[in-house]
């Protein structure tokens, strides 16, 4: 029953060969079974699950329908849940119940969707290897040695383990997309604005965009259903109409023209990953596709830049957590400031601290013209790189990372070396772009992500695309031995 997708399920509830309890049970028996060998949950929530489950099926018996009705999932664990710990990853919140559900939970639980329970993640999704974790690490199905990819790591390890079929996650330069890769996963992040981010707890809000983690393109479009719309809680949410994703995955791919950067192909790609994106270009060729090179001038700039505007809104958003409103509170402050000192220097890990120090320095008096508004003026010019290229095509193509999943520990000392990990994925973010990574091939064992980006709300075109090519190869029908 564990290795049905989010569309199998649909069926299989619709056709009552099984109830959204029976599915539920085994998922659960799963997870308390193999979730201790990769660490993807901080919370299960098995009351709820259950209860769920319950009213799901009670649902379908009164004649509702809908795909995800009794559908299983997991929620990321900054997506605010009531009365259920949203930790966040982190020693802060460890003790922080949300008083209410953040929209993307109210909207999952109202089309039936079963909780569950909520994902292990990098501290305040801060981190591409899910090692700041104060949980501790999450461990990659496809080789227990290896990092599933960060921040939404647990999302991403728990589905390729199939503890269940499809999770939330969020995105702020590529935790969707990198997981995904590292794990044999498809996940998509979406336009800048188009999923609520109320509820979602911030890291970097003119970046941070939350989305679905499955194994197939049209689990996803069924997740994203569920998660998308204008949400007048979110300032930065947009009113526009949701299109029906499922119905998107049709498309022929005949003349459709995808961009290859040629920027893509610098030193720091492994030649390996290199030769899976350009058999995936072949692979798209077949069914119709034309590729062009395209460039993407200022791509050089977006790592030093994202590294100034996520870390300076960081510096911002954390400043709430100061011992006194939520979350941690040291022991036996001598005063108001040793309390705030105190209660941030024990809750906060140490690449938390380290990137409220740079976003606080990057916007202090004296730097914010040399840092922040040159990090503004690049963010532009990255977005209007995108601009011109969608002028030539209609998705661009290329690796999700420049390598494979790396040993646990192999970045620790060299926070550096890990934010040069995400060249590939923050760009979309910076330009507020849709972006989707799916199962592309494997090195030694280890999967391998291609990245498709498309202009604002084209999210149907990737998904169709990603559909189209998943129909035609079975990357992401490969199962990690063990799981
Ligand atoms: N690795 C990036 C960072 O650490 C992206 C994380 C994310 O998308 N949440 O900021």
């Amino acid at each position: 029953m564990h290795h049905m997708t989010l569309a199998e399920i649909a069926r299989g509830l619709a056709d009552k060969k099984f109830s959204s309890e029976e599915l539920t049970k085994v998922l659960l028996a799963r997870i308390a079974q193999l979730n201790p060998q990769i660490n993807s949950f901080i919370s299960v929530t098995e009351e709820l699950a259950l209860s769920q489950a319950k009213a799901a099926d009670a649902r379908r018996a009164n004649g509702e329908s809908g795909a995800l009705l009794g559908a299983p999932i997991a929620h990321k664990d900054l997506f605010c849940t009531q009365g259920i710990r949203t930790s966040c990853g982190s020693k802060m919140l460890d003790n922080f119940k949300a008083p209410y559900d953040a929209t993307v939970v109210a909207k999952l639980a109202a089309a039936g969707a079963v909780t569950l329970g909520k994902t292990n993640m990098d501290e305040f999704a801060m981190g591409s290897a899910n090692e700041s974790s104060y949980y501790g690490p999450v461990k990659n199905p496809w080789n227990l040695e290896h990092v599933p990819g960060g921040s939404s790591g647990g999302s991403a390890a728990a589905v390729a383990a199939r503890l269940l079929p499809a999770a939330t996650a969020t995105d702020t330069g590529g935790s969707i997309r990198q997981p995904a890769a590292f794990t044999n996963l498809t996940g998509l992040k979406p336009t800048y604005g188009r999923v609520s981010r109320w509820g979602m707890i911030a890291y970097a809000s003119s970046l941070d965009q939350g989305g679905p983690l499955a194994r197939t393109a049209e689990d996803c479009a069924i997740l994203l259903q569920g998660m998308a719309g204008f949400d007048p809680n979110d300032s930065t949410s947009i009113d526009e109409p949701v299109p029906d994703y499922s119905a998107s995955l049709s498309g022929s791919l005949q003349g459709l023209r995808i961009g290859v950067p040629k920027e893509y192909f610098s030193a720091g790609l492994d030649p390996r990953i290199a030769e899976l994106v350009h058999n995936s270009v072949k692979e798209l060729e077949k069914l119709g596709a034309v590729v062009k090179q395209i460039s993407l001038p200022n791509m050089q700039h977006a790592i030093p830049a994202y590294y100034v505007i996520a870390p300076a809104e960081a510096s911002s958003n954390l400043s709430r957590f100061d011992g006194v409103r939520f979350g941690y509170r040291c022991e036996n402050p001598e005063n108001l400031i040793d309390l705030y000192k105190r209660s941030r220097g024990e809750g906060f890990g140490a690449e938390v601290q380290r990137r409220i120090m740079v976003g606080a320095y990057a916007l202090s008096a004296g730097y914010y013209d040399a840092y922040y508004l040159k990090a503004q003026k690049i963010r532009r010019l990255v977005k209007n790189d995108f601009m011109a290229a969608f002028n030539e095509v209609d998705i661009i193509l290329g690796p999700t990372t420049p390598n494979p999943a790396w040993k646990l520990g192999a970045k620790n000392s060299d926070p550096v070396a890990e934010y040069l990990e995400d060249v590939y994925t923050i760009t979309a973010n910076l330009a507020g772009l849709p972006g989707l990574s799916m199962p592309a091939g494997f090195i030694d064992g280890l999967p391998v992500g291609v990245q498709l980006l498309a202009p604002y709300f084209q999210e149907g075109r990737l998904l169709n695309v990603a559909h189209q090519y998943q129909l035609n190869t079975d990357w992401h029908t490969r199962t990690p031995t063990g799981f």
